[in-house]
């Protein structure tokens, strides 16, 4: 089996784009075959320098780096289209040389003209001879057009009076009418092929066996069928597969790349830096995602087990995957159910693991602690993040002193009368002999009844003094991370400023 991504550099890698290379890869992966990835850039007008290696970045960071594509070897090659412009020609010229295409000369102007009079026109059956190429020119005129080296192109001739059926294996069976179809471009002007003609021509010569891709090409795909038909390689036609669209979290209509910024999450793999700033954005390996959380949550979006299972490894996911069980209808984009596996995959995931990626976190606020302490932060703060940014957002403590007090609270809890005894057990806990949670809980309970308080006379104030804010890890384990010093520093600190909130 081999099966290729086929994405147009023409920008950053939508989200939906990052799912069709994931089910190829998955069905690839489960029959043991070769997932290749192909560069569709014959549009030089859409042409964005930098997407490819977007392209392969994002794929390496999901873990789904192709085997075979440019700049991964493979004997399919070259797998940019635009370095394999002569096999586009060749069988270009077969198709002309059999009678299934033919020349057109019709200027720009000319098509332009022909739809301002008729917005519905299309260039097929029905217009064909009323329009200049080379099923209504004499021959000479035409050799010599092209001789003089006239602006041309090259049409699919498509046969009249004929259903192209196709099984897709989401939809079943697909069907058109020939005169719904128009004479595509098989060839530009420029000497580039059309993505039609490209696409066929490689899925052919890549020995291509499936295709899976995005919704938008189904009906492209009767053109490539009548492609197939007419180079004569219809015995050799890939099954097809045509992926439902990815909806709005709102449900109403396709996510768009602007969906992002309108939401507030991202919906791109990686940030993308674009010419404007409409044109720029935020990634999901930015936004704080583990790829493994990313590829599950996208696996889901679109395919379903079958079982009641969420959780999925990559193993997992190529043994349990299958063509059968993708969705027929569009999928909401759940932004918050893409943060619940991204939870559950930080709750699991080995220390080592995170603490690769939360040191990057916390280095880009200028700390670089050791990797004891790193640990055991991150086992503290592991169960309250929901993002890799939320190691930082909701555990800066653990780096810096409180930037403010949760004034709130502290009206609330702060009894200034209560200072002096506060002071006093502050004092007693710089004292205690083995500075761990354990000892630091037995002393504090050994004051609260000595003093007749309560527990929640005493920790509020604290959490409090040491964090800021009420929430946080278990307090006691949180004050033996940061130390005797530093928690001594910042109660006495606190219940001074508490006195002037009060
Ligand atoms: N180049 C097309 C794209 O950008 C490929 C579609 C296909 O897989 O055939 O999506």
């Amino acid at each position: 089996m081999r099966l290729r991504f086929a994405p147009s550099p023409t920008g950053a890698l939508h989200i939906g784009g990052v799912r069709t290379a994931l089910y190829n890869y998955l069905l690839a992966k489960k029959h043991g075959g070769a997932f290749i990835l192909r560069i569709e850039d014959t549009d030089q007008g859409r042409f964005v320098p930098g997407a490819e290696d977007y392209i392969k970045e994002a794929l390496e960071w999901f873990g789904l780096a192709p085997d075979e594509g440019p700049g991964y070897g493979g004997a399919h090659g070259p797998y940019r289209q635009s370095e394999r412009k002569a096999l586009y020609h060749k069988y270009t010229a077969q198709l002309v040389e059999n009678g299934r295409a033919y020349y057109a000369f019709d200027t720009p102007e000319e098509l332009a003209a022909q739809r301002e009079e008729n917005p519905a026109f299309k260039y097929d059956a029905g217009a064909r001879m009323r329009m200049k190429n080379s099923l209504t020119l004499a021959e000479e005129e035409v050799g010599r057009r092209i001789k003089e080296g006239e602006a041309h192109v090259v049409r699919l001739k498509v046969p009249t009076g004929e259903t192209v059926s196709f099984r897709d294996q989401v939809r079943g069976q697909v069907s058109f009418d020939s005169y719904e179809l128009d004479d595509k471009v098989l060839l530009k002007a420029d000497g580039m092929p059309t993505y039609h003609m490209a696409n066929v021509v490689d899925d052919y010569l890549m020995e291509i066996t499936h295709v899976i891709r995005g919704e938008e090409w189904l009906s492209s795909t009767a053109h490539h069928v009548l492609l197939y038909q007419a180079l004569g390689w219809e015995g050799q036609m890939p099954e097809f597969a045509h992926l439902p669209l990815i909806l709005r979290p709102d449900g109403k209509g396709k996510l768009s790349k602007r969906d992002g910024a309108r939401f507030g999450f991202p919906v791109f793999p990686l940030s993308w830096e674009g010419k404007t700033e409409e044109d720029s954005f935020t990634g999901m390996r930015e936004f704080g995602f583990l790829p493994e959380a990313a590829l599950n949550f996208l696996a889901l979006l679109g395919w379903n087990p079958g079982t009641e299972q969420e959780i999925f490894s990559r193993e997992e996911l190529v043994a349990a995957f299958s063509v059968e069980r993708i969705n027929k209808s569009g999928t909401r984009f759940d932004i918050d159910k893409a943060k619940w596996f991204n939870q559950q995959y930080i709750i699991k995931a080995d220390t080592d693991y995170l603490l690769e990626r939360v040191r990057p976190v916390i280095a880009a606020h200028g700390y670089e602690p050791g990797d004891a302490f790193l640990k055991a932060f991150i086992e503290l703060m592991r169960e309250r993040a929901v993002t890799l940014d939320d190691f930082w957002e909701n555990g800066y403590f653990f780096f810096e002193e409180p930037r403010a007090y949760d004034e709130k609270m502290v009206r609330k809890r702060w009894d200034p009368e209560r200072k002096g005894l506060f002071d006093e057990l502050a004092g007693q806990l710089h004292l205690v002999n083995n500075y761990t949670a354990g000892s630091i809980k037995a002393q504090t309970e050994a004051f609260i009844d000595e003093r007749g308080l309560k527990f929640g006379d005493v920790l509020p104030i604290l959490r409090l003094g040491v964090a800021g804010t009420m929430k946080g890890p278990a307090i006691f384990e949180m004050m033996e991370l940061l130390g005797r010093e530093e928690v001594d520093r910042r109660l006495r600190k606190a219940f001074v400023q508490f006195n002037e909130l009060k």
